[in-house]
Order: C-alpha cells, then structure tokens, then sequence
C-alpha cells in the first residue's frame, strides 16, 4: 500500500486514542520497553544505517544517536509515574474549601516530523516524549537518509500497531501538505529549516493545530582574549566537525579577540589534525555530505574568504574536508546562511560591543558559544544575547543532558523537548477544581446588591 493510501487510514489512530487504551502508565511503560528493546535489537543495523545515510561510525552513532534514544527512554521509564500524577494545587480564598488538581491529559494524534541530520534521534526522541505523556503518533522521517527511515520504519512496524504508532515515509513537500490537509493532528512537533518550518507553521494555522518548530540559524562561538586556547579549540572542532558539520547546534562561525586570533587559528588547525588525521578522508570518524545539493552549496561558501585549512572536496564520495576561512568578505553568503556544514569562517573583534554587534546582525541563534575565564563578561554576554541554549566553555553538549529544555527563540523556533519538557510538550495541563457539597454560601449568588465590600475582601 503506497503512503497516499495510508493516509486515509489516519482516522485509524483517532479510534485508537479515543478508545483510552494509550492512557494507563502500563501501556506507557510497555510501550517504551518495546522501543528500548528494539533499539537495541538492531543496534547494529542502525550504524550500518546511519553509516550509509551520513558515513557515522558506531562511535559516533551511538554517543548522537541510538545512545540519546535510550537515556531518553530510561529517564522516562524511572521518572513517568510522577510525570503523570496530578499535581494538587491550593485553593484560593473565594473557592474555598475546593481542592485543584492538574491533570496532564494526552493530546491526541500528533505528527512528528524529522530531518536528515540526526534522522535516529531527532525522530525518535520526540516519540520518547509523545508515548510517555499517552499520544497516538505518525512519523515522518526524513526522506534524504532513506536507510535509517528504513530502519525506523523496520522497527516501529515491527513494535507497535500501525493504529497506535505508524510510519510513513516519502517527499516531505507532498506528504506533510497531504495529510495535514486531510487530517486535523492535535500537534505537530516538526524539526528541519526555518523555510519549511513556516510552511508547517502555515498549514497548522488553518486548523488552529499547535505546533513546536525546532529550527535552526547561524550560532556564534565567541573567544574572549582571556579563553583558554588549548580547551577552547578542541571544544569547538567537536562541535564544528562531527557529523561534517551538519548539526543544528553546531557552532556556525568563530568570533576570536583579535590579540590571540592568530594563535587561536594555528592551534584550531592543529587540533583539527589530531583529531582526523592530515586527511579526513581517510578517518574512520569524519563523515560526508548528505546530498550533491548540499555539497554544491557549500563549495559556493570557499570563495567567501581567505582559505587557512582544508578545502579539499570529492564531489563523488560527498567527502569535503574540515576547512577553516578567514579574512570573510562583508555581507556574502557565507555570513547570511546557515553554513549547515564542515566549513567554519573566523572573525575577528576587538571589543566586546563590536563582537555584540556582529552576533545581533543573526538575531535569535539555536545556540550560543561563550568561551572565557572572566565571570563579568559570562554575565555581559549571557544578559545581552537572546538564544535557544547553550555553553560556557563548551559546544553542543547542552544538547544531551536531557534535563535541560531544548529549543530555539524568535527564528530558531517555537517550544522545547527532552526529558520531562517533552511530556511537558505532548500533554496538555488541564485544569480541575473539586467543590464540596456541604459549604454553599449565599453571597456567591445574586441578588448581589450590599456585596462589594465582602467581593474586595476576597478578590485581591
Ligand atoms: P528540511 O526542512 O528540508 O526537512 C525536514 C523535514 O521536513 C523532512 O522530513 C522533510 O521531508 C520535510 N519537508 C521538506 N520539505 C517540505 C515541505 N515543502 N513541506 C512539508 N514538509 C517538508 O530540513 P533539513 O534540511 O532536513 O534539516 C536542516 C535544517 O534543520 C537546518 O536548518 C538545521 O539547523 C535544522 N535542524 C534543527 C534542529 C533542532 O533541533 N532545532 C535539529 C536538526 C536540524
């Protein structure tokens, strides 16, 4: 049956959710055992997945992917029970003796749609969070990493019902309008690029469907003069070059004091050998581009600024090396895109406000990079820029601790995820006061008339 087909089957998973059977904590709890289980039953299928898709080692893998699934799934199976308990809420004085309690109701059938960066996690961690808090899902993962949306698909039509959790696969610019034109979801959580997450945002308005956009935008890593060198440069050629720099949160572009810019770059690009080798082609931990189309836009950036490293590309195997510019040339593209990839521009600046004003020319990051041993600039930097999240001295790993919420401001998105912030987003915070029989006292009632006073002294 072709996906066109399956969509008429969505009011399928309506009759599921309606029916209560995804509500008790133990068909929660089962069904999140289910995809921790199956996660690690085809451990090895998933590396070679993603491996395929985006050349991930099972290092790699693990620790980005499959590894963030199952911290997410047992922080959910350990903590979902007090996730659902009601929390009672006091009264105030003019209900009394009424007790409150808020109910964290599911919210129906959401949709949840992945790109191709992280296809495992970004897919599945959102379903950690859509099953904890008791929803009926449909999956969209990315078309452009066929082989893991083979494996998801594989796995999640092997654990659950196509009723309760189905798959469906396919040209996101066809499916995604097709069904949410034909189905009214009671959430779309969506992760992908600001162009398309409008038009999500647009198709959701038509039927007044709440949305989470998880998006992205060019994240600045800032090097004060007081940074330290060594520490600073590994942190940010991890977060620059996993994954060939096609992450969300990756550092986009260095913004380095000019007193240590330069030994800041010779140490930069030192690391960046010792990490992969004088030839990242040959390293079992640098990956590839996932597309020519990508690959194109991002040798169209070389010409951007003054080559200090890399630049080295194999159009055939999708290989680009780690590169490093400097010397950017004023307004090109290269500062006006998400660089999306392994091709990292240093700037320079001389004082923090000339810094500040360079970041605020890309309003809103995903991400925010401040690498500096001074606790007054920490404060300057943090109370002055608007972003997602971030690190102090450190990149990307914000992103794992599951505790924090995860998300973007203005540009970069709408809501938050992981942990119990994703329970959070899946459920719905209703509210419910109980009032006792035995108190009813006349002033509640009309004729209200010689009652204002006793009103103010209990409405304030
Ligand atoms: P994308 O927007 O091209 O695709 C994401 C999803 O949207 C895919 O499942 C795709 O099928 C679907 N889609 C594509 N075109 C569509 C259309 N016209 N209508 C409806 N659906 C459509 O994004 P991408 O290129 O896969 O991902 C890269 C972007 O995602 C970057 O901007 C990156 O910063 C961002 N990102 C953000 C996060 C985050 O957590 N905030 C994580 C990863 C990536």
């Amino acid at each position: 049956m072709n996906d066109f087909a399956a969509m008429s089957e969505l009011h399928v998973l309506r009759n599921f959710y309606e029916s209560g059977a995804t509500r008790p904590y133990e068909f929660r709890k089962q069904q999140l055992l289910l995809l921790k289980a199956a996660v690690l039953k085809y451990e090895q299928e998933i590396y070679v997945a993603l491996h395929t898709d985006l050349k991930k080692s099972a290092e790699e893998a693990y620790a980005t992917e499959s590894g963030l699934v199952l911290a997410e799934i047992n922080l959910a199976l350990r903590q979902l029970r007090r996730w659902m308990k009601p929390r009672r809420i006091l009264p105030d004085l003019v209900n009394l003796p009424s007790s409150g309690r808020i109910h964290a109701d599911p919210l129906g059938v959401v949709l949840i749609i992945a790109p191709w960066n992280y296809p495992l996690q970004l897919c599945l961690i959102p379903l950690v969070g859509a099953i904890a808090a008791g929803n009926c899902a449909v999956l969209k993962p990315s078309e452009l990493a066929p082989a893991t949306s083979a494996i998801i698909q594989k796995i999640i039509s092997e654990i659950y019902p196509p009723a309760y959790i189905k798959v469906v696969e396919g040209d996101g610019s066809v499916v995604i309008p097709e069904m949410m034109q034909q189905f009214r979801f009671d959430h779309v959580f969506y992760t992908g690029s600001i162009p398309v997450g409008k038009i999500i945002y647009q198709l959701a308005a038509k039927t007044l469907t709440p949305v989470t956009l998880e998006l992205g935008g060019k994240s600045p890593a800032i090097v004060e003069k007081d940074a330290d060198i060594t520490v600073s440069t590994r942190r940010i050629v991890l977060g620059k070059f996993a994954n060939a720099g096609q992450t969300c949160v990756a550092p986009d572009y260095v913004l380095v004091h000019e007193d240590i810019a330069e030994a800041f770059t010779r140490k930069l690009v030192q690391t960046i050998q010792d990490f992969f080798g004088k030839d990242a082609q040959k390293s079992a931990d640098y990956g590839k581009i996932i597309n020519a189309r990508r690959f194109d836009q991002l040798a169209s950036y070389l010409k951007d600024g003054e080559l200090v490293y890399g630049g080295k590309t194999d159009r055939t195997s999708l290989y680009f090396s780690p590169t490093v510019l400097k010397n950017i040339t004023a307004g090109s593209a290269i500062m006006t895109d998400e660089i999306f990839g392994p091709v990292l521009p240093i700037l320079t600046f001389s004082t923090t406000e000339e810094a500040a004003a360079i970041v605020r020319q890309h309003p809103d990051p995903l991400a925010f990079y401040l690498f500096t041993s001074d606790k007054v600039k920490e404060k300057t930097w943090l109370d002055q820029t608007r972003f997602g999240g971030g690190c102090v001295n450190n990149t990307v790993w914000h992103f794992a601790n599951h505790r924090f919420p995860f998300g973007g401001i203005g540009n970069s998105g709408i809501g938050a995820y992981h942990g119990k912030h994703s329970f959070n987003t899946f459920s719905h915070e209703k509210a419910v006061m109980k009032t006792p029989l035995w108190l009813d006292p006349a002033i509640k009632y009309p004729p209200f008339k010689g009652k204002l006073k006793w009103f103010k002294r209990f409405i304030r």
